[in-house]
């Protein structure tokens, strides 16, 4: 069952040696599903395993000598290769002060943090090592902490927050007293560092059910540490247009968006302006404007604060920004180009626009029969325009910087922009005058001072 290439390695450290799978590899390999690496514990220490390997004529890296770890190149692959070791003792709720080597496997197995994270299958053949009983509840679909959830979740904040994220990724439920632990160690988790929080934030969001570990991340107040900005969603009523309150909403918006970063964070924010912009009119209709404004903010923050990228921010911004805007088959088109001109701008393609858009609608649990075909008919008009490849940017213009300089007769300067996005109005709303004689006779009319699309 295990990867072939694993063979030469065990081969390397000789017939003694106890070459093991672990971890996410095995529940992975146990369960059918795809994962990108493959984590070995050994019984040999990494000084060994390193000249071993080597003498073999493998190439190995000591990546973390001190944790007992060094990588082997497999076949082109990194292979982290982990003496067992057990942890010290854990004083600051994150890390432990050291670990210790020379254990054995069981011991190697039992500083692991749930059940079907603790097993281990021999390379080469051998009945797989399951000593806290991490079959069966990957049978039962659980996620259960090896040993005491409490004393668990004192050690290490992370753990809970890893709780969430696999039953997130599997589907599977938190056994009753892992999940029952949580709430009594949310001050060990507010000690886990911004990056972790984010790595696991980000794999919740990509999993099968991302609803399931969001709900978890609100049942048990992890939510406040890390989101706090969403927890005034729960319960937020919204209005005829919508079935859900706004987290409601937002879990389904989020379960119902492609499975890639840009798009699942910004179905989780798109609407946390909502609360803080929520009004009643004198006929008791709700509304929420200015919200998308607001959500901006709110995603800008939690986002920096959680230390994502430029790009996500970016693409989150672009997403939440465009939200507001409700393109209707019934538009005109140059109203439509401009919002194609929109979607340029923001480096958003039209089909990812078009996605995050469906998934919002199918998160606000109407009858399909209310929206769908207003929806499609919208996507065909705007998707059929963009076929038409017009121009958008002022670098789409038929008459360059240098030929309107060389027709205006002077030099560059402010003037010249000004009088570029003069024509690319003009282009946006008659693109059949994108051509270099018409352009120019509309320059030679705009210099004269000639026309009021000027002030538009
Ligand atoms: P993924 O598919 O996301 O890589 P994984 O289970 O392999 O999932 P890793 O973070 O790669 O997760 O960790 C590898 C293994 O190390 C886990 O399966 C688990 O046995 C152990 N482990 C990781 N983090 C912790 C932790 N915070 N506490 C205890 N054991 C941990
Ligand atoms: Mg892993």
């Amino acid at each position: 069952m295990t990867w072939p290439p694993l063979l030469r390695l065990k081969e390397a450290l000789g017939p003694a040696a106890e070459l093991v799978v672990v971890g996410g590899a095995v529940r992975d390999e146990l369960l059918g599903r795809p994962h990108a690496d493959w984590d070995l514990a050994t019984d040999l220490l990494p000084e060994v395993v390193m000249g071993r390997a080597r003498a073999a004529g493998l190439k190995v890296i000591p990546t973390g000598l001190q944790h007992g770890t060094v990588t082997v190149i497999l076949e082109d692959r990194p292979v982290e290769v982990t003496t067992f070791r057990t942890d010290g003792d854990y004083r600051d709720g994150r890390r432990p002060e050291s670990v210790r080597l020379g254990v054995g496997l069981h011991e190697d197995l039992a500083r692991r943090d749930f059940t079907i994270n603790a097993m281990a299958l021999p390379v080469g053949g051998g009945d797989l090592v399951d000593p806290f009983g991490g079959q069966a509840d990957l049978a039962a679909r659980l996620i259960r902490a090896v040993g005491d959830p409490l004393q668990r979740f004192a050690e290490d904040g992370l753990r809970p927050l890893r709780a969430c994220r696999f039953a997130a990724q599997l589907g599977f439920e938190v056994a009753a007293a892992t999940g029952a632990a949580i709430p009594s160690r949310l001050e060990v988790a507010r000690k886990v560092a911004q990056e972790r929080v984010f790595t696991e934030l980000d794999k919740l969001l990509h999993g099968a059910e991302p609803e399931r570990g969001l709900r978890l991340l609100e049942s048990t107040g992890l939510l406040d540490l890390w989101l706090p900005e969403l927890r005034p969603m729960v319960g937020c009523g919204q209005n005829r247009h919508h079935r859900y309150d706004v987290w409601e909403h937002t879990l389904r918006v989020v379960a119902q968006a492609p499975a890639d970063p840009g798009l699942r964070w910004a179905a989780l924010l798109h609407d946390a302006g909502k609360p803080g912009t929520r009004t009643v009119d004198e006929r008791g209709e709700t509304h929420f404007y200015g919200h998308e404004a607001l959500s901006l903010d709110l995603a800008d923050a939690l986002l920096t604060r959680l230390k994502a990228s430029h790009a996500l921010r970016q693409e989150v911004a672009a997403l939440i920004g465009l939200h507001g805007i409700h393109p209707t088959d019934a538009w005109g088109d140059p109203a439509c180009r401009r919002f194609l001109r929109r979607l340029a701008e923001a480096s958003l393609p039209l089909a990812r626009w078009a996605a995050f858009r469906l998934a919002d609608h199918q998160g606000k649990g109407l009858a399909p029969e209310a929206w769908e075909g207003d929806y499609r008919a919208m996507l065909a008009r705007l998707e059929a325009l963009a076929a038409t490849a017009p121009p958008l940017s002022v670098r789409g213009l038929a008459l360059d910087g240098a030929a309107l300089m060389k027709l205006a007769g002077k030099g560059g300067g402010p003037w010249l922009g000004d009088l570029q996005r003069q024509l690319l109005e003009a282009v946006l709303d008659d693109p059949t005058a994108n051509t270099p004689e018409r352009l120019a006779a509309l320059v030679l009319q705009l210099l004269a001072g000639g026309s009021g699309s000027a002030e538009r």
